[in-house]
């Protein structure tokens, strides 16, 4: 099951379903309704397992697009079973297990009495049972074992309930590649497939390589004397003679303001270090050491260029984050351009 939350981690969510797809995955995750529709809306047929919460004013959507919700409290269950009750439909559901995220999940003890009660909704089928790992890129394991551990227990407590359940998940991309005991009955790897992880560096990890670049271009260029500064506030001021070209790329666009004065672009396969504060579509570099940039010359703000290559995780780096940050970050209104090989 592939995630595509974000508009697929910011690579743009109906394309790479699609590719996924083609690719043999045969199970998409989002993690809101609306985020499932536009899937639906754009021709997508495989099942769609919304992560996220559900509220009453999207179960009609859940119905008619044959959306999966993920059900992680008594109450949603309750009203969701009512309204497919209502319309004489048999929905599939996960429901989710609180083991140690300490976000959405239903608490062992509710888990126990839904199942004991043995008044699951008939209305409701349970196609699936899941929870979330915390700690999967931890420096050790602890955690995820006693995760492990909670959701081995909620599935006993479901199977001796008498339940046949066909889909059982655990594991994000770390969990997957880290606790083979964790794949169950499916996986749902999200960052790994978009070519980033965040394992310490103990874990041998798959060849993984990122699958998006970022690239802009030279917007204008220009040379400023020592004592002249560059964009709001004043923060940089030239030493030296100093070419600064212009780049039509913000932190509208998803180039964070954090990496003001810090963090590098590249041109002509070189390095070139980002000179004042970024502003919401603009961004100034220092080009001083890099003969011949020409206004319309190639800029690459994530991926390769020559021998040097900045990823997405170099920007993380910069700015204090991690690279799902930085990748979710890129603004839809970027075009998007799919490369087929
Ligand atoms: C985002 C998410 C994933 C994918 O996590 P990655 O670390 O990107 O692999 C899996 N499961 C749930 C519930 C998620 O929210």
């Amino acid at each position: 099951m592939a995630v595509v939350k974000a508009n697929a981690y910011g690579h743009g969510a109906v394309e790479t379903s699609r590719t996924l797809i083609q690719h043999g995955v045969t199970r998409l995750a989002v993690f809101s309704t609306e985020e499932g529709v536009a899937l639906r809306q754009s021709g997508i047929t495989v099942p769609i397992v919304i992560l996220g919460p559900v509220f009453q004013e999207q179960f009609g959507h859940l119905f008619a697009h044959q959306l999966t919700p993920v059900v992680s409290d008594p109450s949603t269950l309750t009203t969701l079973a009512q309204a497919a009750a209502l319309r004489k439909v048999s929905h599939s559901i996960h429901l989710k297990i609180e083991t140690g995220m300490g976000r959405l999940g239903l608490a062992q003890d509710e888990l126990v009495a839904l199942i004991h009660s043995r008044k699951f909704p008939p209305s409701l089928r349970l196609e699936g049972l899941m929870t979330h790992l915390a700690d999967a890129d931890g420096s050790n394991s602890d955690t995820t074992e006693e995760q492990l551990r909670r959701f081995r227990d909620a599935l006993k407590v479901v199977q001796e309930g008498g339940f046949q359940v066909p889909l059982i998940h655990v594991s994000n991309s770390c969990g997957a590649v880290r606790f083979p005991s964790a794949h169950f009955s499916l996986v749902r790897p999200g960052i790994m497939l978009y070519g980033y992880h965040t394992l310490p560096g103990t874990i041998e990890t798959p060849d993984l390589r990122p699958v998006l670049s970022l690239k802009t271009c030279v917007a204008q260029l220009r040379t400023i004397q020592p004592g002249k500064t560059v964009s709001y506030n004043r923060t940089f001021t030239a030493r030296r003679p100093t070419r600064i070209a212009v780049l039509p790329i913000g932190y509208a666009g998803g180039f964070s303001r954090r990496l003001s004065n810090r963090g590098y672009v590249l041109i002509h396969g070189q390095r070139a270090p980002i000179a004042g504060v970024v502003c919401m579509d603009m961004v100034m570099v220092d080009v001083t050491t890099i003969p011949g940039v020409a206004v319309g010359d190639d800029v690459m703000l994530i991926g390769q260029q020559d021998n040097e290559r900045i990823t997405a995780g170099d920007i993380a780096e910069w700015t204090g984050t991690i690279s799902y940050e930085v990748l979710c970050a890129i603004s839809p209104q970027i075009p998007r351009l799919y490369v087929s090989s």
